[in-house]
């Protein structure tokens, strides 16, 4: 008698878009092979997007460094005493994004720095207020739920109106930076002040609520266990219910180097590829249809991973980038990434590769 495989169960409801388990997905996490489960999440992908695999022309700037959060696993911040701490006024930073778009006709601008408090709504309003006067054309992706809460409490303002003031001004979207896993005990260990997972979820259903999408993410491979992961994922679950708001999700591996939880030992090696392909293909599973755009986080892992991820269930690459500085200060080496490297990296893979704007639209496809 053949014993019947519980993930055929799981791969079943998961093909009818049907709620899976928080033990059915540390299960997964725990125990599934790697191959079925990619070729499942594959399958779901194909379902939604088809063979095609979006990208944006973006740019990430980081107005600030100076932050008084100082999270564990953070290699980017500040104190402000620094030689290297810096803020960037709004004429610098419109005049540099003038230039990259010009040069490489820039669709997407994901700005963020760090919670910086000498910086109150004024400053904010006026970046994007002048971004949108001078590039129009340019969406801007901008500021994480800590970021935004700050504004909020120095202002004395709520967080719906801090975020209808801020998006009067341009800003279109909020990315997903931030969310790291909700857990609380996990957050303590990172340094997260506390509560802030909540603090998440409730800034990102404020926006919602009033039409503001945002993206999501999920950081792993630090102090974090399976249950922990399936209950992140579920939440996003949960508030994707009620809105929709979610444009994308991007699971990302903790780059340990140079932040305190490597020096304190907490962790001392990244993830290796096999993680990361699982993250991918079991978030596309849980999340299936729900939040239709995985992306393949290649900006960790390097373009050869980035098209790995698509094959387990990713059918977004993210963005371009020229000129990051976070993932840099973890002494890893990112370079800059055109958009003809990423069309062909696509197209390598037997993909069709579709360049959209800030909002998931499909501007061009490269058949
Ligand atoms: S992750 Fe963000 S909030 Fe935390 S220390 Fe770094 S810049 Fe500050």
């Amino acid at each position: 008698m053949q014993l019947e495989d519980p993930m055929d169960d799981i791969l079943e409801r998961a093909s009818r878009g049907m709620p899976i388990t928080r033990d059915e997905i540390a299960y997964m996490y725990n125990e599934v092979d790697i191959k079925k489960l990619g070729m499942a999440a594959r399958l779901i992908t194909d379902g939604i997007t088809g063979r095609q695999v979006s990208f944006v022309s973006n740019m990430i700037y980081n107005y600030t460094n100076i932050c008084n959060v100082r999270c564990k696993f953070c290699a980017f911040y500040r104190t402000g005493k620094e030689e290297d701490a810096y803020t960037l006024t709004p004429d610098e930073i419109v005049e540099h994004v003038r230039k990259m778009h010009d040069a490489y006709g820039i669709r997407q601008l994901l700005i963020q720095g760090g919670v910086n408090p000498d910086l109150g709504i004024s400053y904010y309003k006026e970046v994007f207020s002048k971004i949108k006067q001078n590039i129009p054309d340019i969406g801007i992706n901008g500021l994480s739920t800590s970021e935004i809460s700050y504004i909020s409490r120095k202002e004395k303002m709520s967080v719906e109106d801090t975020l209808k003031s801020l998006r009067e001004s341009g800003l279109d979207t909020i990315p997903g930076a931030g969310a790291e896993i909700f857990d609380d005990e996990v957050r303590k260990i990172l340094r997260r002040p506390p509560g802030s997972g909540d603090q998440w979820l409730d800034v990102m259903e404020t926006a919602h609520r009033i039409g503001l999408k945002t993206s999501a993410t999920m950081m792993f491979g630090h102090v974090e266990n399976s249950y922990h992961k399936a209950d992140h994922l579920l939440s996003l679950l949960k508030l994707q219910e009620k809105y929709h708001g979610f444009l994308s999700f991007t699971p990302w591996n903790f780059e340990p180097g140079n932040t305190e939880l490597e020096k304190e030992g907490l962790v001392s090696l990244r993830v290796g590829g096999e993680e990361v392909l699982r993250n991918i293909a079991i978030s596309r599973i849980v999340l299936n249809r729900h939040i239709p755009v995985i992306q393949s986080s290649w900006l960790t892992n390097g373009v050869e991973m980035g098209q790995m991820a698509i094959y387990y269930g990713a059918n977004d690459w993210g963005g371009t980038i020229y000129d990051e500085k976070v993932i840099p200060a973890t002494g890893k080496k990112v370079g800059n990434l055109r958009k003809e490297t990423i069309i062909r990296a696509i197209r390598n893979i037997g993909m069709v590769p579709v360049e959209r704007d800030n909002g998931y639209r499909i501007v061009k496809t490269y058949l």
